[in-house]
C-alpha cells in the first residue's frame, strides 16, 4: 500500500537520485537548453522534502502536495511549476485516505500527467517530460487493471519511462527552451524526460 512513509520516501528517494545524478541532468540541459535542470531539480526536490518536514503530512496525498508547494516556491524555469503542479494534482488526486492501492496511485499519476499537459501545453512527441511520463502512466494503469500489486505497477511505470526517455533522442522540441534550436534540438535525450524517469524509478525502488 501507498501511505504516508511512502509517499515521503518516494520523494526523499527522488531527491536523492537528481542530485546523484544532477551533473547528467545539467549536462543534457546544457545541450539543447540553458544547463541548468540539475540545479532546478536538486533544489526543488530538496524544497519540496523541506516543506515536507516543516508541514508534518499525515496522509499520502498531502504529502504529495507539500512536495509540489514547496517545489512550486523554491523552483525556477519550466521545470518548477510543472512538477509542482503535477506532484499538488496528483496529491489532491488520493484526497484525504490514510493508505492507496494500485488503481487510486495510478489514478494519481494520470492527474499528475494532466496537470502538466494544462500547464505547459505539451503533448506526447513534443520531446518534453511527458515523452517518459506519459507511457509511464499507461504501463502502471495496466498493471494495477490486471490486479497487480503497486510494487509491480512502479516498476513497469519506471522501465516505460526509461524507454519513454531514449524515444525523446529522435524527437525534434517543439515545447520549451529546447524548441528554440529546431532541428538541432534532434540527437539528444530530453533533460526533462530523463528527471521523470528518475522520480519513477525512485518510487519504484520505495515501493519494491
Ligand atoms: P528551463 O527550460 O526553463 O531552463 P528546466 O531546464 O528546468 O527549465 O526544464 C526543462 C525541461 O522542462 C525540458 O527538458 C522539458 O522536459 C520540460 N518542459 C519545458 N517546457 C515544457 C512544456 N511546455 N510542457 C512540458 N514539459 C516542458
Ligand atoms: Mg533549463
Ligand atoms: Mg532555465
Amino acid at each position: 500500500a501507498f501511505d504516508t512513509e511512502t509517499a515521503t520516501a518516494w520523494i526523499t528517494a527522488a531527491e536523492a537520485a537528481v542530485k546523484t545524478d544532477e551533473a547528467r541532468l545539467t549536462g543534457l540541459d546544457a545541450a539543447i537548453g540553458d544547463g541548468d535542470h540539475g540545479a532546478n531539480m536538486v533544489r526543488g526536490l530538496a524544497a519540496g522534502l523541506t516543506n515536507i518536514a516543516e508541514r508534518g503530512p499525515t496522509t499520502p496525498g498531502d504529502v504529495l502536495v507539500a512536495a509540489g508547494r514547496g517545489i512550486v516556491a523554491k523552483t525556477g524555469g519550466a521545470a518548477g511549476p510543472l512538477y509542482g503542479s503535477a506532484f499538488r494534482r496528483a496529491g489532491k488526486a488520493l484526497g484525504d485516505a490514510s493508505s492507496v492501492e494500485a488503481a487510486e496511485l495510478g489514478a494519481a499519476l494520470e492527474a499528475a500527467l494532466t496537470a502538466i499537459k494544462e500547464l505547459g501545453g505539451a503533448d506526447e512527441g513534443d520531446k518534453t517530460m511527458i515523452d517518459a511520463l506519459a507511457p509511464a502512466v499507461a504501463a502502471f494503469q495496466a498493471v494495477a487493471a490486471d490486479g497487480g500489486p503497486i510494487a509491480a505497477a512502479a516498476a513497469a511505470a519506471a522501465d516505460a519511462a526509461e524507454q519513454g526517455l531514449a524515444a525523446t533522442v529522435p524527437l525534434q522540441a517543439r515545447k520549451g527552451r529546447a524548441s528554440y534550436l529546431g532541428a538541432r534540438s534532434i540527437g539528444h535525450e530530453d533533460p526533462g524526460a530523463a528527471s521523470t524517469a528518475l522520480i519513477l524509478r525512485a518510487l519504484a525502488e520505495v515501493t519494491a
